[in-house]
């Protein structure tokens, strides 16, 4: 799939640059709240728990499930490679804390709600896009 996927690259800012390029060290980072360690996704610069400012850029596992998912079969662009998996994916970490990404190394007819997953990471330099695989 990646190899015919174009994609629509984020602009990086100082609040989601970690975000975006935490895959150079194969690293799936968040924001989260120093004082009630609640992790923030998107970036935002207040904590929406606590609202406090106090925020550290913290590592997580990259480890999951799907959420929730749908199948796209429409080729949007001329030679878009059909059919992908668009995924909702619910990190370890913190029940809420969820990505809208793509499933990759998985026939589409395999996919569950609720089966493990791990991060890996496509390269557009300098923009790291996080997706997901089955973990075995
Ligand atoms: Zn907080």
């Amino acid at each position: 799939m990646a190899d015919h996927m174009i994609r629509l690259l984020p602009a990086l800012t100082p609040e989601n640059q970690h975000f975006w390029t935490g895959g150079a060290q194969g690293e799936l980072r968040f924001l989260r709240c120093t004082r009630c360690r609640h992790l923030i996704h998107p970036p935002a610069p207040v904590c929406p728990e606590c609202l406090s400012r106090e925020l550290e850029v913290a590592t997580v596992s990259g480890r999951g499930i799907v959420h929730t998912y749908t199948v796209n079969h429409q080729p949007w662009y001329p030679g878009m490679a059909t059919p992908f998996v668009i995924a909702i994916v619910e990190l370890a970490e913190q029940p809420g804390l969820r990505l809208t990404t793509n499933l990759v190394n998985c026939a589409v007819d395999q996919v569950k709600i609720g089966m493990p997953v791990r991060v890996l990471f496509e390269n557009h330099d300098p923009v790291w896009i996080p997706l997901f695989e089955p973990a075995s």
